[in-house]
């Protein structure tokens, strides 16, 4: 489907920011919909993050996001 969302990885309430483009990602609308319902699953592969998370933190969820979706052989490079 096509994206058509904008997720926050950390979230307004967690002091995230929709304006920072680091902490945004595109979805489509059924996509948004399942992440926000299944948040455990959502934050193991990097989709959402918790408050406190920073710089190293950010780099480690976006490479859960590339491993979940190109492959195992893409989740242990240097940081991109
Ligand atoms: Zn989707």
């Amino acid at each position: 489907m096509h994206a058509t969302d904008v997720h926050e990885l950390k979230t307004r309430a967690r002091g995230g920011s929709i304006t920072e483009l680091s902490n945004c990602i595109a979805l489509c609308r059924g996509c948004h919909s399942w992440i926000t319902e299944h948040p455990a699953w959502a934050t193991a592969k990097g989709f959402m993050l918790h408050a406190t998370a920073g710089e190293a933190e950010y780099r480690a969820a976006e490479r859960e996001r590339m491993r979940w979706l190109y492959g195992e052989e893409l989740g242990d490079g240097e940081d991109a």
